[in-house]
């Protein structure tokens, strides 16, 4: 089973996804096979993970159908321009063995990316990427950006999970048609998360983990999740959170957990 969100171009995105951020290139191509045999159909890498050769061959390998799957790559830092966004789009796309891409983002709202967006868009238009869309846009960068382009980005992915819920940052989101996608839905493991009392009790009722509990809680939100693990039974657990649904009092238990500040990084 598979849920999906619709994003304001129309183009279906599932809304969990496998992430292979810190995977080793040898081990990528392995994992991302364990992903897709699992069911998991969208993949997010980045050029800056130094992996998208690792998720090609396995994509390759599973023989699944193009259409079928949904592919994210991420512009790195030192390409954000309108110089070398071009250039650096067909290096990632060549790496992952594909004529297109479902999902091209801006991985930092640094550099000249008002530049870099120019390009996505025109890629866009050439039916070279279903979707363009940024990552850690900040919500006054966000709304800037939205006020000013052409093509609003169609997703924002962002630090998104129990310890840090980032309302805010959904509203603005929201406002502007931008779907939000959940980096580090697990926390990274961070603040106890795998054994968080609070977690732990609500997923007792369900027989879930307090990790399908922190998951099922953010796409209950409306946001897209990306967990990343390795091993293939986690892999597996992780994307088993459709067959129960959290009530409105678990849904405010958990918003209480909010730190209101990331413990992973300082932008
Ligand atoms: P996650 O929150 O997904 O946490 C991953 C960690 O949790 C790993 O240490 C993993 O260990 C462990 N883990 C996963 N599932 C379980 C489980 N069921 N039980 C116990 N432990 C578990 O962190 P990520 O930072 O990897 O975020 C997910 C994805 O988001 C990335 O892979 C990447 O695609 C994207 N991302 C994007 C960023 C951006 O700037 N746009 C920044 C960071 C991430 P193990 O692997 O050993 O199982």
């Amino acid at each position: 089973m598979m849920e999906f969100v619709t994003l304001n171009n129309g183009v279906k995105m599932p809304q969990i996804g496998y992430g292979v951020y810190q995977m080793p290139p040898v081990e990528t191509e392995r994992a991302v096979n364990d992903a897709l045999s699992a069911g998991y159909r969208l993949i997010d890498t980045a050029a800056a993970y130094m992996n998208e050769e690792g998720v090609g061959a396995a994509i390759k390998k599973s023989g699944i159908a193009r259409e079928e799957l949904f592919v994210t790559t991420k512009l790195w830092v030192q390409d954000i321009s309108y110089e070398a966004a071009g250039t650096a789009f067909e290096r990632s796309l060549q790496k992952l063995g594909l004529d297109y891409l479902d999902l091209y983002l801006i991985h930092q709202p640094m550099g000249d990316f008002f530049g870099a967006w120019r390009w996505l868009e025109e890629l866009h238009r050439a039916g070279k990427i279903r979707a363009i869309g940024v990552s850690n846009f900040y919500p006054a960068v966000l709304a800037n950006f939205c006020e000013t382009v052409e093509i609003k980005p169609m997703v924002n992915q962002v630090e998104l999970h129990p310890f840090f819920q980032q309302e805010a940052a959904l509203a603005t989101m929201k406002e502007y048609g931008v779907v939000p996608q959940a980096w580090g839905p697990l926390a990274e493991g961070k603040h106890g998360i795998f054994t968080h009392p609070v977690l732990t009790k609500i997923g007792e009722k369900y027989r879930k983990t307090a990790a399908q509990v922190a998951l099922r809680w953010n796409t209950q939100r409306g946001v897209s999740i990306l967990p990343k693990s390795v091993r293939a039974e986690r892999i597996a657990v992780n994307l088993d959170i459709w067959d129960f649904a959290l009530n409105e009092a678990e849904m405010a238990e958990i918003a209480k957990l909010d730190l209101g500040h990331s413990e992973i990084v300082n932008h």
